[in-house]
Order: C-alpha cells, then sequence, then structure tokens
C-alpha cells in the first residue's frame, strides 16, 4: 500500500513507500529519492549499486505515537577508479539526518530546545509525554553538541563574578556585550583562570569590567590590545560605599552630634545600669588607648602599656570601636509607636503592656516591655524625653545623599544635626555626590581635579583605589559600554540554576545560557 498522500509530511528527499500504523508507534519505510550518491571522498557521483541496508531513525511524534523512520539505504561503488575509497553508503541529506545520528534533524532540534528550556530531568519527564523517547542523559547530550557550535568574532566582552555558593564558591560570566548574550561560565575567578580564556581570544578589543578582583589584572596581561573600562553601576556603588564607610566611621561623633550620647544613669533599669557601667569601664580604658596613640605610640607599645588585644587597640587607633551606649531596644523598635501610643492611653503596667503587646503578633520578652515601661515613667518623672534613637550607618549615609526635598522634617533635622557636628562628612558627601556627577555626565575631564580633592579627605583610600585604576575608571567616562545587562544575565543564571535544583554541570549551565533564545 503507497500512503501518497503522507509524502509531504516526511522530511524533503525521502519517498515514502509503506505507512504502519500500530498502537503506539507509527513505523515510515522510506527510501532516498536521488537517483544516484556522490563519494565522501572524491565528490564523484555514482548509480552502481552495492548493496542496500536499514537505517531506523526516530521522527517527531505524531498523534499521540512516536514515530520511527526506516530508510533503505544503499551502498554504492565509486565510479572513479582512482579513489581510494571503493564503497560508500548514501547520506540522508541536511534536510533528513546527519552521518550516524538517531534521530531526524526536525527531532533533534525540538529535544534540543527542551533540554534548553528545562534542563535534563524535568525536559525528560515532558519528552516522555510528548512521546519524545529521549532519556535524561540523552537530552544533556544533545544540549552539549549543539553549545559547542557558535563561533562568532568577539570584540566587546563585559566579565564579572557569580556566586556558586554565597560567600564561599565564584565563578566567573562572560558576556558578549554587543550581541547580549552569554558567551563562555568559567569555573572560578582566578586570575590565571580568565587569562588563559582571554589569551584564546586576541579579538576582544573591549573588557568592562569591576574595579574589585583580579579581572583588571587578567586583563592586562592576557589582553594588552584591549581597552579595559570600569563598570559605572559598580563605580557609582563603590563610590556610595566609601561614604558608608565614612559614616560607619564617624558613628560615635554623629551620636554625639545628634545629642543621644548623653546617658542619665538615673533613667536606666538595673540590668542597663549594670551594662552602663561596664560601659564606663570600657570607655575609660579605651580613651588611655586613643591618647596613647595621638601621642604617636606604636601599636605594640600600646599593647603593651593597656594589656588590651592588638586587634581591638588597632581598630581604636585607627578611630574605629567605643561606641556611645544605647539601651538594649532592638526587638521593640518595630512596636514602639504602638507601646506610645497604649502608653499615653493611661496602659502604665508593664506586664499588662506585654500582654496586650503579644496579642499583636510580639514575641519578644516580658522583660523587655517592663525595662522600657521603667525607663519611660522614670523618663517622665525626670520630666524628660526619652533618648532619641539614632538610625543606623546605612541609613544615615543614604540620607545624607538623598535630595533634601526626599526627606521627612526629622530626616532633614538629623542630616543638619550630622552636617553641623561633623564636618568632615559634609565634604565627603559633596565629593561622592561630585563622583556620582561625573559618571552621569560621562565627564573624564574632571576625573583628575576629582583624585586631587579626594586625597585629602576621608575618602582618600576609595580616591587611591581610582587613581590606581585610572585608565579604565577615564574609560567608563567616555566609552558607551557597561556591565548592566552582565548584572541581568546573572539573574537569568540564577534562575537557570535553580531550575537545575543547583545541581548542574558548568559546562551545561553554559549550554543552556549560551543558547540562542
Ligand atoms: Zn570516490
Amino acid at each position: 500500500m503507497v500512503y501518497s498522500d503522507f509524502q509531504s509530511l516526511s522530511p524533503a528527499g525521502l519517498l515514502i513507500d509503506n505507512v504502519e500504523i500500530g498502537p503506539d508507534r507509527i513505523v515510515i519505510t522510506a527510501r532516498c529519492r536521488a537517483a544516484a550518491g556522490t563519494c565522501p571522498d572524491c565528490g564523484q557521483s555514482s548509480a552502481r549499486l552495492h548493496s542496500r541496508y536499514e537505517r531506523r531513525l526516530l521522527d517527531l511524534p505524531s498523534h499521540g505515537r512516536a514515530v520511527q523512520l526506516r530508510v533503505a539505504v544503499r551502498r554504492f561503488r565509486c565510479a572513479d577508479p582512482g579513489c581510494r575509497r571503493r564503497i560508500f553508503a548514501e547520506q540522508l541529506g541536511s534536510t533528513v539526518a546527519g552521518r550516524s545520528a538517531r534521530r531526524t534533524f526536525r527531532l533533534e532540534a525540538i529535544v534540543h530546545h527542551l533540554g534548553i528550556a528545562l534542563g535534563g530531568r524535568p525536559a525528560a519527564t515532558l519528552a516522555r509525554r510528548l512521546m519524545l523517547p529521549v532519556s535524561k542523559d540523552t537530552l544533556l547530550r544533545v544540549v552539549r553538541r549543539h553549545a559547542a557550535r557558535d563561533s562568532s568574532p568577539l570584540c566587546v566582552i563585559g566579565i564579572d563574578d557569580w556566586a556558586w555558593k554565597r560567600g564561599q564558591r565564584y565563578g566567573t560570566i562572560i558576556c558578549d556585550l554587543e550581541r547580549r548574550r552569554v558567551v563562555d561560565l568559567l569555573p572560578d575567578r582566578e586570575p590565571g583562570t580568565v587569562e588563559s580564556w582571554l589569551s584564546c581570544h586576541p579579538e576582544i578589543h573591549v573588557i568592562s569590567r569591576d574595579r574589585g578582583g583580579g579581572y583588571g589584572q587578567a586583563a592586562a596581561r592576557a589582553a594588552p590590545q584591549a581597552v579595559q573600562v570600569a563598570d559605572r553601576w559598580h563605580l557609582m556603588e563603590n563610590a556610595s560605599a566609601a561614604l558608608l564607610e565614612a559614616v560607619r566611621r564617624s558613628m560615635r561623633r554623629i551620636r554625639m552630634a545628634l545629642g543621644s550620647a548623653v546617658i542619665d544613669p538615673a533613667l536606666l533599669t538595673h540590668a542597663e545600669r549594670l551594662q552602663h557601667d561596664g560601659y564606663l569601664r570600657r570607655e575609660e580604658a579605651y580613651g588611655a588607648i586613643r591618647v596613647l596613640a595621638r601621642a604617636g605610640a606604636p601599636i605594640r607599645e600600646i599593647v603593651r602599656r593597656t594589656g588590651r588585644s592588638r586587634k581591638l587597640v588597632r581598630e581604636i587607633a585607627r578611630g574605629g570601636g567605643g561606641d556611645v551606649f544605647r539601651c538594649r531596644s532592638s526587638t521593640l523598635a518595630p512596636h514602639l509607636a504602638w507601646l506610645d501610643a497604649e502608653w499615653s492611653a493611661g496602659c502604665r503596667n508593664g506586664a499588662e503592656l506585654w500582654r496586650r503587646l503579644r496579642a499583636t503578633g510580639f514575641r519578644g520578652s516580658l522583660r523587655v516591655v517592663a525595662e522600657w515601661a521603667t525607663r519611660r515613667r522614670r523618663a517622665e518623672s525626670a520630666g524628660r524625653e526619652t533618648l532619641r534613637k539614632v538610625p543606623p550607618a546605612r541609613v544615615l549615609s543614604r540620607l545624607m545623599l538623598s535630595l533634601r526635598d526626599q526627606l521627612t522634617k526629622e530626616e532633614a533635622i538629623t542630616v543638619a544635626s550630622i552636617e553641623r557636628g561633623v564636618p568632615i562628612l559634609v565634604s565627603a558627601r559633596d565629593l561622592v555626590e561630585r563622583f556620582h556627577q561625573m559618571v552621569r555626565d560621562h565627564d573624564p575631564d574632571a576625573l583628575p581635579v576629582w583624585i586631587t580633592d579626594a586625597a585629602g579627605s576621608v575618602l582618600s583610600s576609595f580616591a587611591k583605589g581610582v587613581a590606581a585604576d585610572y585608565a579604565a575608571v577615564a574609560a567608563a567616562l567616555t566609552q558607551p559600554w557597561s556591565n548592566g545587562q552582565t548584572e541581568g544575565q546573572i539573574t537569568k543564571l540564577k534562575l537557570v540554576r535553580r531550575q537545575m535544583y543547583g545541581r548542574g554541570k558548568l559546562d551545561l549551565l553554559c549550554a543552556r545560557l549560551v543558547a540562542p533564545e
């Protein structure tokens, strides 16, 4: 029986001889349309038949059934007597299947896309439902095989690290910034690994990277032909981080400026008073260290004379440590407004306040609430306001960089007090704002002046870093390239890894990311 109507359903180049429809599969018997074959060695065509054999290929499933192609393949004798090859098998051609393939090209394309979209095991499950009899390993093999093919020249790359395991193990991602796609993943972020990758790609002429890590050095060694561009987003971020660091180091002075450093021991509970005594003893010792450090005594000498640890002495000599005393109230912080309202409404009993607060979802202990009530009562009888709470450094540095009209009245007062009390932070803030503006305006001419101005400020170490990376920072202010899209690819990478339950091997992860959408 000849199913001539089925002819258009089979891949071009095949003639269907028979279609056999079984309960769970369809077997199609076919042969090649061409009259002759072409010798792969000499390229001569030959119609001198030698023998036949059968090739079995899986094709796209149909009507809930797997489809198998049985192709009668001919062997020919080569027509050229001088050719080394005497017998060759005919090839099925670019529309049917590759040499020795077990699936048609069109089935392989579906398998490849399934593997890319879902990864091995989930893709195999779906493939079974779609009547595509492929195993997980086959899926992965197909994905890997296709990944190795693409090789268009690379000119502009972005390079960044990504976490295999946060804080423990990092890999490197390389993106083609012109074509907006992932090019490769490297197993770590060691300069040696990056160098050997870069040295295989002499055609790269722009490398966008962040300022930390060894990517800059690796690029300088292995790709000296390339212009390095510091990533603008990282530059802005680094400048803000430098201000945050300056604010952290100034917290003591900030607390003084905000008037929250003055403690009246009479307002403290018993437990807090014990803590406060310990705090005073510590402060005394820290004060002695500060005096010695200011007098120019070496750290070793201070350690010997005060009996304090080297780590502590170094921290205090550098202006850190020794914060002002703070009452324990962190677990209460989100509930203070509620407590104030209850208090004003007349509930003055600590235990009763605690019971009511628990009903709103509070998990803390009775003691925390009772201490708050005691402090509040004493503050009232002393005719004072409760101690003003100072926001953390992270919040303060953000407030300092915010526009005035975006601050609440209270925030504006806080910023103004800091500006009055800690003037070095004002100049630091102005420098960071100038830096951000310079990056936004793409203004490389402003860079040398900025570095000179910042060198004498509390941002000097950030300024030193910028000066050491001058060419790349200046390039960031002139070149159009930035790593913004690399960040986007890292997000995609995390998504794909999660689909693979975090077990994805690097080459497979890479194949799924590198593949065109
Ligand atoms: Zn030949």
